[in-house]
């Protein structure tokens, strides 16, 4: 599909249609050896305030050609959203309401890095009218993450929950994986049991896949 096609599906979209919006950050801090997303590392901070200049743009260009239709579902995916400050994500949620009829908004959701969430973070997002959250954590086994090159201790996933919930951000899920490098039946079952002691609403389980290119799926 062109641009010019796209355009002009949009432009075709029922005026009652529920649309729902996704935003995709192509940033993180390092990348996971084991990472299929579509993503960048970006140790600066340039690239990322380029990106959300673009993002303005897109916004724009959509909702000129929607017309001001009401939204009803937001998601945030990457790469990584939280590496957004949190100024960022509150002007970008700004610029959508601006652009679009958000009055009845049913789900907003983000999905986090619990290794880079800050306090300061899960304030903006709760602020946001954000009301669901995920978390990329796959194993939490000390020697399979060294292998993944994802290392992130237990507590630093307690903690990210802990924040969530401290700021009324309760809808948490926490996105594990299996049949990754070097990782056994007793590897998953342990991490399982101490996310399970977590309390999150739901936990999403996805099978590794090789990509092309990777070093070693779904962050
Ligand atoms: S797995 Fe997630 S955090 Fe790791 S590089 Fe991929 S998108 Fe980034």
């Amino acid at each position: 599909m062109d641009h010019a096609e796209f355009g002009a599906w949009l432009r075709e979209t029922p005026p009652d249609a529920a649309i729902s919006l996704y935003l995709h950050v192509p940033y993180c801090r390092d990348i996971c050896w084991y990472c299929g997303c579509n993503t960048y590392a970006a140790r600066r901070t340039e690239p990322i305030a380029t990106y959300v200049e673009t993002v303005y743009a897109e916004i724009d260009l959509v909702a000129d050609m929607l017309g001001g239709k009401r939204v009803t579902e937001i998601h945030w995916g990457g790469g990584t959203p939280n590496i957004l400050s949190p100024e960022q994500f509150s002007h970008l949620v700004a610029k959508l309401s601006e652009r679009f009829d958000l009055r009845r908004l049913v789900r907003h959701a983000v999905e986090i890095d619990p290794r880079t969430f800050s306090a300061d973070m899960a304030r903006t997002l709760s602020e946001a009218g954000v009301n669901r959250v995920s978390l990329g954590v796959q194993d939490l086994n000390e020697h399979v993450q060294r292998v993944i090159g994802r290392v992130q201790q237990p507590a630093v996933v307690q903690r990210a929950v802990d924040l969530l919930r401290n700021h009324r951000l309760m809808d948490i899920s926490i996105d594990l994986m299996y049949g990754l490098p070097d990782q056994t039946i007793g590897d998953l079952r342990d991490t399982i049991a101490l996310v399970a002691a977590m309390k999150p609403n739901r936990i999403s389980l996805f099978g590794y896949a090789q990509c092309p290119g990777s070093r070693s799926g779904k962050g």
